[in-house]
């Protein structure tokens, strides 16, 4: 809002009416995330598919043009009959789509030619639809009448109950709403991932067709050639702006250049920013004027195209008319291995699943952990209590359209291995000083003295095999502070004794009665389930089975789990970030993640496609690439964590 009023001081000054291009696409985005946590996760699954189809593009299922049946529903203001728009202007804004997907369009010659070899036809089509959902013939055009003068962004045109109309089978037609929006905002579709219910695109009257085609059509300069419903379907087929809704931001396309924001208007070529040697102002997905609008990239077509391949959002559009197959509930579920710590989950397959939704929580919680986007028909979950009920479901993700859940399988972890005997410690006198706080993942316990200077606390963790872990303690004095010697040992290999290679994880002297810290590293071989920790501290050199004098012996217990993708207790929906600097960059670019953990993978490939530069930063660790033997030009820097989950960033280097 402050910015279109700042806008209208801007038109006031110059004296000059001035209009800017408004899309709500992201912010639509943004809500419908708050709204449905799946979503992200949906989006995830499709931008691995897209990866996928990037690096085989050899292998792609869908050829050919791909033509996508069209339903427009008019909801006109019944005092504003001039919103009630032509058959012939709907059919000019079909005109519209078809010229420049299909690189007909006739200014596709103003591309200057830095751009010009990218300029590609996308090899998809729009038709009005001829038959209805029931099979009926149908123009492809519903039109109703409302006293509703504006129907904002909040979807209220695609809802019988607030008045609008409800999406024709969304899997298998492109909804487009034609309505008065408000706001000065043009238009905004929904990407792929999202709800069937919701999906497709909104464009106001005066916004859809073009003024070239036909005369007396309801049109708003410089707005009125029909590039809003391009930009809006380009968004419905995943493509994000192209200066990637940030400064100098990423929109997921490796041949459109970086650019620092949005266009408007129609700039003067060249007009360079963050580097490049011009943004690319003239592609449907800037802000410019329609006049100044005429191309889609070839990258920007392998992104579109991907969706139509399995799993990719609009698959259901490339078996033309033939209905989708219905997607089933697995069937077939079974709990085998069944540990006091975990279980594994199967399933039978089902034809046409892309990949699977489980969910788990012990029985009668209110929350489900999910783990979304499986694939094959198992999940082994790890991190469960002991002896506790726990209950699972599971559904199947088609392209489009996921299955109902199943009901609950039910099952009992078991009550766990009787721990070995550990050899007895203790302090015999822990008047002076004792063990007062002891803090590691999920314990964190402070304590007086102990009854006989011993205490299994019966307390446990989580440790995640192969991270790094702190573990905090602190003495206790009565009065003077004596030099303690502390000792943690942690029985990796669950033999019953702390004996073995790197059993002892903190062996250290401190006179302090402050918290003190050290870090360990689970070994990644060690035995998962529950084993033994043993805290000890005493005013004279102790081992792991000394009975001495001054001091205190605590234990714990530890449950060592194999990765945090696979355990429950973790948390899936925080992705990771990546920050690349310098960008552009000419000798050295650094790579740091955050919210990384293990090692995780990094590629750089060429505008080619060719890989020029692998490497893993373990953690959330920093790596320099050395450019010297780069040449200047685009690149893309792919990162792939240990649990699976890609973030890609373009890099330029300049010489
Ligand atoms: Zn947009």
């Amino acid at each position: 809002m402050k910015k279109i009023i700042a806008l209208g001081f801007a038109a006031l000054m110059a004296g000059a009416t001035y209009a800017q291009r408004s899309c709500h696409s992201m912010e639509v985005l943004e809500h419908n995330k708050q709204h449905d946590h799946q979503l992200e996760q949906k989006m995830f699954q499709i931008e691995r598919v897209t990866d996928n189809y990037l690096q085989n593009k050899a292998n792609q299922r869908v050829t050919g043009v791909v033509r996508i049946p069209v339903v427009v529903h008019v909801i006109y203001n019944s005092a504003v009959a001039a919103e009630n728009i032509s058959d012939a202007q709907i059919q000019s804004q079909i005109a519209v789509l078809n010229e420049d997907f299909r690189k007909t369009n006739t200014d596709v010659s103003q591309v200057p030619s830095l751009f010009a070899p990218l300029a590609v036809d996308t090899e998809i089509e729009f038709f009005l639809a001829t038959t209805s959902p029931t099979g009926t013939a149908t123009t492809g055009i519903t039109r109703k009448s409302s006293t509703r003068t504006s129907w904002g962004t909040a979807d209220a045109m695609k809802s019988t109950t607030q008045g609008g109309v409800a999406p024709w089978d969304a899997t298998r037609y492109l909804n487009i709403w034609v309505c008065n929006i408000g706001g000065g905002i043009l238009g905004y579709a929904q990407f792929p991932g999202g709800s069937t219910s919701t999906d497709g695109v909104v464009i106001s009257p005066q916004y859809f067709g073009s003024s070239s085609k036909g005369t007396g059509f309801y049109l708003s300069a410089p707005f009125d050639k029909g590039r809003t419903a391009t930009h809006e379907v380009g968004h419905w087929l995943n493509l994000r702006h192209i200066w990637g809704d940030a400064n100098c931001g990423n929109d997921f396309v490796a041949d459109t250049p970086t650019q620092q924001t949005s266009n408007g208007g129609c700039p003067t070529f060249p007009k360079p920013t963050c580097g490049n040697t011009s943004d690319m102002w003239m592609n449907y997905m800037d802000y410019t004027d329609d006049r100044c609008m005429y191309m889609f990239s070839a990258g920007q077509k392998d992104r579109m195209r991907a969706t139509f391949e399995t799993g990719g959002g609009r698959t259901g559009f490339v078996s033309g008319t033939t209905p989708p197959p219905t997607c089933a509930t697995p069937a077939s579920l079974t709990t085998s291995s069944i540990t006091s710590t975990g279980a594994t989950l199967n399933w039978g397959t089902v034809s046409g699943a892309a990949s699977y939704d489980v969910r788990v929580r012990a029985t009668g919680a209110t929350t489900w952990t999910d783990f979304l986007g499986r694939t094959g028909t198992s999940l082994a979950v790890t991190g469960l209590t002991a002896s506790t009920n726990y209950e699972w479901q599971i559904r199947t993700n088609c392209s489009g359209s996921s299955s109902a859940y199943s009901s609950s399988i039910t099952f009992t972890t078991t009550t766990g291995t009787v721990t070995p005997a550990y050899c007895a410690s203790r302090g015999t006198n822990n008047t002076y000083e004792w063990i007062d706080l002891v803090r590691l993942g999920s314990i964190n316990r402070t304590s007086s003295r102990e009854t006989n200077g011993y205490l299994n606390t019966g307390l446990s963790t989580n440790l995640i095999r192969g991270t790094s872990q702190t573990v905090s303690y602190s003495a206790g004095f009565s009065s003077t502070a004596y030099t303690e010697y502390w000792k943690v040992y942690i029985d990796w290999n669950r033999d019953g004794d702390f004996l073995d290679a790197g059993e002892t994880v903190v062996n250290r002297t401190s006179s302090s009665s402050a918290t003190l810290s050290s870090t360990f590293t689970v070994p990644s071989t060690a035995a998962l389930g529950q084993t033994r920790m043993r805290v000890s501290m005493s005013d004279a050199s102790q081992n792991s089975c000394s009975t001495f004098t001054y001091g205190e012996v605590e234990d714990y217990t530890i449950n060592v789990t194999a990765t945090a993708r696979e355990d429950i207790s973790a948390q899936l929906e925080n992705p990771f970030g990546v920050e690349i600097y310098p960008n552009p960059a000419n000798t050295i670019a650094n790579i740091k993640l955050s919210g990384a953990e293990g090692s995780n993978s990094v590629q750089i490939y060429d505008m080619a496609g060719r890989t020029v530069f692998t490497a893993s930063i373990e953690g959330n660790n920093e790596l320099s690439v050395d450019l010297s033997r780069f040449e200047k030009g685009l690149y893309i820097i792919n990162i792939t964590t240990d649990k699976g989950v890609t973030e890609r960033k373009k890099l330029l280097v300049q010489k």
